[in-house]
């Protein structure tokens, strides 16, 4: 099965089990690479933001940095590599650049949760704004966070659609964000978390996909799992409608450097491309 890049534990502090049980499981589902990816502890949250409660110290990533090498121990035939996906806030990317330098990490995903001082998880911002707002908002956030080079990956590219069906063609909206990703060296990440959460399709949509191959942006997979069962949850429903898209292979890193495997075939091997 395909290498599982966005995976969390218990350090983030929403999600179950540590990093030996999700590797286990992933070993029992046939995976041979996954990619942790818990949460960046975000530091950096402004001390009068609403969701302070939600903010964590830096050092707390030494648990999951632990947890991560033990993994790799006991588990030396899974490929395992270390990730954070990181909420990105405009205006805070000095920080964010600063604890990635600090970070033995393969990869960082971007990912949008706050907007305008709002999380996009709380159900008051859907009914405080209308859907055309939200989107462009969130859009000319997740633009930044292409732009700002900080990431190798961009998470769940059209998260809003979670709460907020969009008012209009999602390509529509995602314009400028789509134009800077295709011009960016960024992999679009297929987050397969939107299926679990009962949409139909992951974030993004296939639209969105579609038009990122035709531009030639790599993809990465990730569950986004928060419980070890949900590891490489959907990669199966969603690894044919990726390859009738005209997708082949799956971008993984190592200390930042990118190569591909591909999505079917008899070789698992990684090949490197420029
Ligand atoms: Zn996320
Ligand atoms: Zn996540």
């Amino acid at each position: 099965m395909l290498p599982d890049y966005h995976i969390h534990t218990r350090h983030c502090g929403h999600a179950e089990g540590r990093a030996v049980d999700y590797a286990r499981e992933a070993l029992a589902r046939g995976i041979k690479e996954v990619g942790f990816a818990d949460h960046l502890p975000n530091f950096y949250l402004p001390s009068d933001s609403p969701y302070g409660y939600l903010r964590r110290p830096l050092d707390q990533i030494e648990g999951y940095l632990a947890d991560v090498e033990e993994a790799r121990r006991r588990h030396p035939q899974l490929t395992i590599k270390l990730g954070v996906e990181v909420d990105y806030l405009p205006g805070k990317e000095a920080e964010i650049a600063q604890a990635l330098a600090g970070l033995p990490l393969d990869y960082a995903i971007g990912s949008v949760h706050f907007v305008g001082g709002w999380s996009l998880y709380d159900p008051e911002y859907y009914r405080r704004f209308s859907p055309e707002h939200i989107y462009k908002e969130y859009f000319a956030v997740l633009h930044e966070a292409v732009s700002c080079g900080l990431f190798q990956i961009i998470g769940h590219f059209d998260l809003p659609k979670l709460y907020c069906p969009p008012p209009r063609p999602m390509l529509e909206l995602a314009q400028p964000a789509l134009e800077s990703l295709a011009a960016s060296d960024l992999c679009l990440e297929i987050n397969c978390g939107a299926l679990r959460a009962g949409l139909g399709e992951p974030f993004p949509g296939y639209e969105i996909i579609r038009w990122c191959q035709g531009e030639g942006v790599p993809i990465t997979l990730g569950s986004d799992a928060h419980k070890p069962e949900q590891v490489g949850q959907g990669f199966a429903s969603v690894k044919k409608p990726l390859m009738d898209l005209g997708y082949h292979e799956a971008a993984v890193f190592s200390k930042g450097v990118r190569s591909f495997v591909p999505l079917v075939g008899g070789s698992s091997r990684q090949y490197n491309k420029l």
